[in-house]
This record gives C-alpha cells, structure tokens and sequence, in this order.
C-alpha cells in the first residue's frame, strides 16, 4: 500500500511577501491601533478600547481621540464567521456589564443536552462527559453575534473597514508599525483590470492580529520573531449545515464514533437554533491516516443516521459552510503573543478548549484583555514588546489558560487511536488533568503519512444530502471567476497527491484531471484546511469567498 507525506509537497511560508520592510506608502491612513479581523476576538478588543478611550476623556485625563480601525476580508461583517455553536456568556458579561444575557444575540438556552456513541445504524446514549456539560449556556449564530458586536464598535467610533483583506505586516527592525490590504480588481495574470484598487497601508501604533484560525500573518511574524511552542498547532476541520426542520430539536446533541474510523479524532454536533432551525456538523482532527477521508462526504453519510434522519426530512438546507479549528491546546500556545508593537489574540493563538470545542469567550476575553494592555501602553507612550507583554501576564493568569491547562493533553490522547485515547481522556478528566499530565509530543498534521487505499464513492441524492459543488453555492460564495488564483501549490504533486486534495477540500476547490490537478480557486471558502496539509492559502482581493449568514 502507498502512502503520502503532506507536508513534502508544501511549498515554504512566503515569509518576503508577509512580512515587508519597505516604509508605509505616501498615501498611508494613520491609526493609533489596527485590528486584523472583525470575529469575536478583534471586535471586542475594539469595543473595549473604544470604552476605556472613552472612560479616560470623561474623566478629563484622556488627551486625544483613539484613531481604532478594523480590517476584515469578507465583503460585510459576519460573512466568514462560522461556528457551531453553543457559548458560554462569560466573557460577554465582562464587556458587557449593563447587559443580561437576554439582551445577547444568541438564539436560546441549552434547555437539555445527550451524548451518544454511533456505530452505522445505532445511537447509545453515553453519560455526558464533565468536558462536555452545558448548562448556563446558549446556543447561537457566530455571524448574528458578529454583526451585533460590529453595531456596537460602530457605535463607540469604531472605523470598520469590511473587504480589506490584510496582506502583510508592515515592519521596520524588529516592531510591527501597520500593515498593508490586498490589492483589488487582477485578472487571472494579475494585471490590472479597470476596476484595481492598490493596495492600502495603514499605519498603526499597535497592530492587533484577530484573524483566526491558521493565519498567514500570526504564521508569518512567529516565523520571522522565532516564536516557538512546546508543540506545533495542530487542526481540525467542521463541516457544518444549517437546516430549516419541521421536527423541533429540544437538546443539544453531541456523537462520537461512526462515520469516523478509529484512527482519526472527531465527533458530530446537532444544535437547535430556535423551534424550527439546527445547525448539524462534523469535525475531524486533520491528523487522520486516509488519504481517501472526507469529511464533506462524512457529513454527507452521517445525516442518513437514524438519529439525525428525522431532523432533516421534510427540511430544508439553509446554509453550509466549513472551517478549520486550532485544537494543540496548552501545549501548542505560542511561547509569547505580544511583540514590539503587536499582540495576537483568539483563534490566531489557538485559544481553544477542545474537549468542550469552545473558543469564542476565549477570543472575546483574550480582545477585552488586548485592548487593555494595548491602551495602558498608548498612555504610557511605550508600544515596545516589554511594555505590551502585560497582555500575555493578563492570559497566562486568566480561566483560559487555567482551563487549557487542566484538559492538555485530552486531544492528544488521541494520536493513539479512539478507545486508547477516549480511556485515557477520560482518567484525565477524573483526575483533573493530573494523569497522562506530562506533554504529549505531537507532530504538525503535515507530517502524518497517510495511506492511500481503495475507497467507496459516495452519491449524493440532492435532497438529504449533496455534492461539493451544490454545498458551495449555498455557502452564498459568489468569488469572481477571473480572480487570480491566491492558492500556492506546491512541488512534486503526482496523481496521488491531487486525489489526496480533492478529499482535503470541502468546497471542490481541487481536481484530478487525469494526473494532473486542476484549481478552482474561486470555490475557495477560507476554510484554511488547504493551508495545514496542501497548497498554501494567501488572502485575495476583498469581498471573495462565503457570504454566510447564520453559520
Ligand atoms: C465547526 C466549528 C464549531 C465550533 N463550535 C464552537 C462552539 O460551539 N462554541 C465555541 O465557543 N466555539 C466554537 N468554535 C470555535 C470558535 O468559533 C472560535 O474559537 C472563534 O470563532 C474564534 O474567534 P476569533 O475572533 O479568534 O476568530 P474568527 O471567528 O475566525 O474571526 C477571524 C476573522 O478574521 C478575518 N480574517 C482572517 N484573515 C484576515 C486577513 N488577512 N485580513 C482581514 N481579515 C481577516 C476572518 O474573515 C474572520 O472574520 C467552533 C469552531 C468551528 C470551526
Ligand atoms: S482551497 Fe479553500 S476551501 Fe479548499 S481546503 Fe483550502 S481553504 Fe478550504
């Protein structure tokens, strides 16, 4: 049986195009902070400088105004944001002291929640393991939720720059001073069109980098800084739906086993959004050994299960969508995320509990804790990487480190295999975290072999289920199709290599004509996957990729 090496056909981090020493344009926008990212993380940082910018002029000591920008890529706000999800409110309460949790943009409280262990035609109930306990929670929109924080930056004076995909850092010794957009309006060939805009620099005396899971720019500066981790980040990918459905689902419903083999880590998820929407998904650990694993197409089989079949007959697919999800936990924390002029905050840090697959209060809190350290050091005059290392005191003594700590090896655990690792994980939770408590080594998701082997097609019948390239339209992805292609294939990609990418991507991007791959770049929808085990993702003109709208 043959086997791939991923990570032998990924072409190197294009560090020269990330990170730029040439000084900002003439043209430049002057900003006291630039925020990457309009998620969960980068606008509560925005909300909570805006406040304390706020707090400081009324209280006569502030001097001037907070010049606060945030760049996101996706053509409005909420359009690239996906999640399952059910939230904890705690950090939200901590932005928001006047509000209750009624006054969230979340769809409802988790009235009662089941796990189950599948196997093909079965569902048993297992006990809800303590990782996975959900009460005081609420299950919700991650684009609603992102659309409602944007009104509300909006409202504190917040500039909000959506379709400004960030391209590079801009850099001058070893202090991050802004960064630069993408250029817009290139044809295939990257020549202009009549419709290109150059790209823009802005300038910035803290750049705050919320971009999220697997990000160019959080990858570039580690590189460049030389910022290491006990482990590398390693990855999952969900595949989610959102359904319109004529049963009502009362709980949320966790699964573990079927249509995952046992070599690869994962689980499902079933959430109601309401009396008559549920948001459905997968999500599997990118370290799998099938080169043939699909996890579009396990989706795809997991809805004709029994226990998840009656949701969806007679319903509707409203929405699909697929995103990667940093799961290295304690171990693959960046050994500091602050530097000269910068601070990384959310998903771009791998601020996610896996066994709970919880990130959002852990972006909002690590936003709320960024904007602090960002504007005791604006006040003090001192952006310098000692001064805005109070950041990482502030994450390092918070709950979210403490809760990584506690389940930090429970994900990798399960390198060994589902029983081995669900046994194991499970003595960890009893002993909260004491057992198995020394780091477990793991390896980037690239560098796992994986074997290619014969394997079943899988038709879609186009009402329950559906093919890669329906899914994408109802992701609303509606990318120009002259667009130049933003995805770096690397060296040596033989015909296994192409078929392997064809399973990689939910969205149909790769194809295997004959021995060669072909790339349908405008199907991309972010997801990143790509960028873990295949071709390199660079962001592209503003505007490109999913329109989400309840994911
Ligand atoms: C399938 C799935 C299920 C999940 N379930 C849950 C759950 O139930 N509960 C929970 O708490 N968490 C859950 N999570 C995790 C949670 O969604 C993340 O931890 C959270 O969204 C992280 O927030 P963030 O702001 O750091 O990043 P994001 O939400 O990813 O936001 C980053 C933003 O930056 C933008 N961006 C990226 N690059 C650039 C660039 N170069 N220029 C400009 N903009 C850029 C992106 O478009 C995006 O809008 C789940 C994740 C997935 C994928
Ligand atoms: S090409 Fe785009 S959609 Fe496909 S795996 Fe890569 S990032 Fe995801």
């Amino acid at each position: 049986m043959s086997s791939i090496l991923p990570v032998r056909h990924q072409p190197p981090l294009p560090l020269d195009q990330v990170i730029r020493r040439d000084p900002p344009g003439a043209e430049a926008i002057e900003m006291d902070v630039v925020i990457v990212g309009a998620g969960p993380a980068g606008l509560a940082c925005a909300i909570e400088l805006a406040r304390l910018a706020r707090q400081d002029q009324e209280s006569g000591r502030g001097s001037a105004e907070l010049n606060i920008a945030v760049l996101e890529k996706a053509g409005a706000l909420g359009e690239h944001s996906l999640s399952g999800a059910v939230v904890n409110p705690r950090a939200f309460r901590e932005l928001f002291p006047d509000l209750n949790p009624s006054d969230f943009p979340f769809r409802q409280p988790v009235a009662g929640e089941a796990v189950y262990f599948l196997t093909e035609g079965r569902a048993q109930r297992i006990p809800t393991p303590p990782t996975m306990h959900n009460a005081g929670f609420y299950t919700a929109s991650l684009c609603e939720i992102v659309r409602w924080l944007g009104e509300r930056a909006e409202q504190a004076g917040v500039n909000l720059f959506a379709g400004f995909p960030v391209d590079a850092l801009l850099v001058e010794g070893d202090a991050v001073r802004g960064v630069r957009t993408t250029p817009s309006g290139l044809d295939r060939d990257r020549q202009p069109t009549g419709d290109f805009a150059e790209p823009t620099d802005l300038t910035a005396k803290v750049t705050v980098i919320a971009e999220g899971t697997r990000g160019l720019l959080t990858q570039g500066w580690r590189e460049w800084q030389r910022v290491g981790a006990a482990n590398p980040q390693i990855f999952a990918l969900g595949v989610k739906e959102v359904w319109e459905t004529k049963k009502p689902l009362e709980s949320v419903v966790h699964t573990l086993g079927w249509p995952l083999p046992d070599d690869a880590f994962g689980g499902s998820f079933m959430y109601p959004l309401g009396p008559s929407q549920i948001a459905i998904g997968i999500v599997v650990g990118l370290d799998y050994h099938d080169a043939g694993l699909d996890v579009h197409e396990l989706l795809q089989r997991m809805k004709l299960h029994p226990l998840f079949r009656p949701y969806l007959e007679g319903g509707e697919l409203v929405e699909w969508g697929a995103k990667t999800i940093p799961e290295g936990g304690y171990h693959a924390l960046p050994e500091r995320r602050s530097g000269d002029g910068v601070l990384l905050v959310g998903d771009a840090v791998g601020l996610v509990d896996v066994p709970s697959l919880k990130g959002i209060h852990y972006a909002v809190q690590s936003g709320v804790y960024a904007a602090r350290a960002a504007f005791a050091a604006l006040k003090s005059g001192d952006t310098s990487g000692a001064s805005l290392a109070t950041y990482d005191r502030m994450v390092d003594e918070s709950y979210i480190v403490a809760d990584m700590y506690r389940t930090r090896n429970m994900r990798l655990a399960f390198k060994d295999g589902l029983y081995v690792g669900g046994l194991k994980a499970g003595l960890m939770t009893i002993s909260g975290g004491r057992l198995f408590g020394g780091r477990i080594d793991m390896p980037e998701d690239a560098a796992a072999p994986r074997r290619v082997a014969e394997r079943e097609p899988f038709t879609p019948d186009g009402k329950l289920t559906f093919s890669k390239l329906d899914a994408v339209f109802k992701s609303g992805n509606a990318t120009r199709d002259t667009i130049p292609s933003h995805l770096l294939v690397g060296p040596d990609v033989t015909a296994e290599v192409a078929e392997f990418y064809t399973h990689v991507c939910p969205a149909g991007v790769y194809e295997r004509v004959g021995d060669e791959l072909r790339v349908n770049a405008p199907n991309c929808i972010d997801c990143k996957a790509t960028d873990v085990l295949g071709p390199r993702w660079t962001p592209r003109e503003g505007g490109s990729g999913p329109k989400y709208r309840s994911m």
